[in-house]
This record gives structure tokens, sequence and C-alpha cells, in this order.
């Protein structure tokens, strides 16, 4: 296999690379020299920020092996910089110990793996604040029951019982209800309330996905300015956020 030409793939959409190794190894010869679309000057610079993508390449276990540089890593992580390494497949060969090192130290500090494909895993860390937005669906926004953007700062969420996510919206009753007055707001917000609380047992695990945002945005089809569960849909997530001990507001 050549290895120059799978790393060089799984560094390319990276701006930056930490890179250390013994004499010899290809992290010695990327340390020095860089690799594919990294430039020499784009390695080890010490400097990072979260809108930096950060590459790691790390020795595997042979003789005079080192490990990441720690000092580094701590700033890429403290920055909150994405980073990017080998996939979980790569990084379960007996050989790859220093690889396995360095998802120990993502997942130790807030870390999750993002996405894992045949290239490459991608790193992220949790948000220590998120911010919750509503707005009024368009024609446009309407087709989608959710979108992320890449790297998943950013979440959108259709709410809708029409063309939504289910787990976040009413039923049909409770909107027919509300807009013909059988139903008074206070009955559709208790109702509302009890079905979220309902939802937050039955998808636990898509609930704690929301973690993973800076930023989420849930959208309906009322107006502006007018009676909308989106509101109190804000409210179940920022509630949900502060107990999982984040700072959380509706904006
Ligand atoms: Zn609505």
């Amino acid at each position: 296999m050549d290895y120059r030409q799978k790393d060089a793939d799984k560094f390319k959409i990276c701006n930056k690379l930490l890179s250390r190794g013994v004499k010899g190894s290809s992290s010695y010869h990327y340390s020095k020299n860089g690799i594919g679309s990294i430039k020499a000057d784009m390695v080890n610079t010490g400097v990072y920020v979260s809108s930096d993508v950060v590459g790691i390449s790390v020795n595997g276990n042979r003789k005079g092996s080192k490990l990441v540089n720690m000092a580094q890593l701590k700033k890429i992580m403290t920055a909150g910089a994405t980073v990017v390494k080998d996939n979980s497949i790569h990084t379960a060969r007996v050989f790859n110990t220093g690889e396995r090192h360095v998802s120990k130290m993502l997942l130790k500090n807030n870390y999750y793996c993002q996405q894992d494909n045949k290239t490459r895993s991608v790193w992220r860390k949790f948000p220590s604040t998120i911010i919750v937005k509503t707005e009024q669906l368009t024609p446009k926004t309407a087709r989608f029951k959710s979108e992320r953007s890449p790297f998943g700062r950013y979440l959108f969420i259709n709410a809708t019982v029409k063309s939504g996510l289910k787990m976040f919206a009413p039923t049909w009753d409770m909107v027919r209800g509300v807009q013909s007055h059988k139903l008074t707001i206070q009955q559709y917000t208790a109702k509302y309330l009890t079905m979220m609380r309902e939802s937050f047992k039955i998808n636990h695990t898509a609930w704690l996905e929301l973690l993973k945002f800076e930023e989420i945005k849930i959208a309906c089809y009322c107006p502006d300015g007018k009676f909308c569960h989106r509101h109190l849909l804000a409210e179940c997530f920022v509630q949900f956020f502060t107990k999982q001990g984040l700072n959380a507001r509706v904006a």
C-alpha cells in the first residue's frame, strides 16, 4: 500500500498538520516536508483556532516511536479545532499504537468521532454553548426534515407534522384542534410538553445527538409572532441542554 498517497488523501481537507516521528518514519518526513496539499509551513504551527481542521500523523509501534506532541494536541483541543486522523479500521490495526493514543486523548477531552469513512475519521469537540433559534419554514426549507452543516456545527429541524421530524412534531389532531379553537393554547401546550417528555424517552439517542451542535434552528409553518410549538420545543431543548451542564439559550 502506498502510505504517502493514503495520507495525502486523508489530510487533503486539513489546513494544518501535527506531525512527529522517529527519523525515517513517514510522520518524521511529514514534519519536515508536509504531505500532499499540506505545505511544510502548515506543520506543527503551535497556533490553533476553532475553525482549523488539523490532521494528526503519529508513529506506530516501531523502534524509538514517538507519541503525539501532547503540548500541541492540548492547544488544538483547547481551541476546539476539528481533528482528522486515521479511520477506525486503521486505528484498530495492532501496529497503530500512536493512533489509538490520540483517539483516547480526544475522547478524554470531550471530543467525539463525527465522521468515519474509508479515508479518514473526523473529530469534533462537543460545544459548551448551544444557541437555539426558531424561524418560519419557507418553501425551500420545508423540503428538508433536517439538515446539518458540514462538520456538523449547525442543525436545522423541520418540526412540522406535515413534512418534518415526527419526534418533535405535534399530531394532526392538535394542529386542527387549535386552528378550530376546539383546543385551547393551554391544552395544546400541556399535550405537546407531555409528548416531548415521551419523545425524550423513546428517541433518547436522537436527543443526545443534539448536544453536538453549536446552533440549532427549529422551523414551522406558523408565521412569526403567532403561537407555535416551535417556541415550546426551543424551551424544551434549552432545559435539556442546561441539565447537561451546558450554556444554552434561545436567541
Ligand atoms: Zn407552528
